[in-house]
């Protein structure tokens, strides 16, 4: 029987927006902000393929699709990809929207 003893250190991802943006509740309304140092790419939640970041907007005023709130979220689109994630401040995850 294969050993399967993976102990990878865990990567610091304090929610789930990976590394993109933080959630910040400072003065008492629940934000995204935008990451210091992002990563280049995050993984497609569908196919695990990795996407290659191409903008990322934070403190947007938008309404999230998952959980119709409105918030102060990010936006991140992608390279060669039309689909856009949406980092809620209430979900405190990313939701991906259909590209175009
Ligand atoms: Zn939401």
């Amino acid at each position: 029987m294969p050993q399967t003893a993976c102990y990878y250190p865990r990567p610091t991802v304090p929610s789930d927006f990976h590394g993109l943006f933080r959630f910040d509740s400072g003065d008492g309304r629940p934000r995204v902000l935008r990451e210091a140092l992002p990563p280049l790419t995050i993984p497609c939640p569908t196919t695990g393929r990795q996407l290659r970041v191409a903008t990322i907007e934070a403190n947007t005023s938008a309404i999230c699709p998952e959980c119709a709130t409105l918030g102060h979220g990010g936006y991140v689109s992608f390279d060669g990809d039309l689909r856009m994630a949406y980092a809620c401040p209430g979900c405190r995850r990313l939701v991906w929207l259909p590209g175009a």
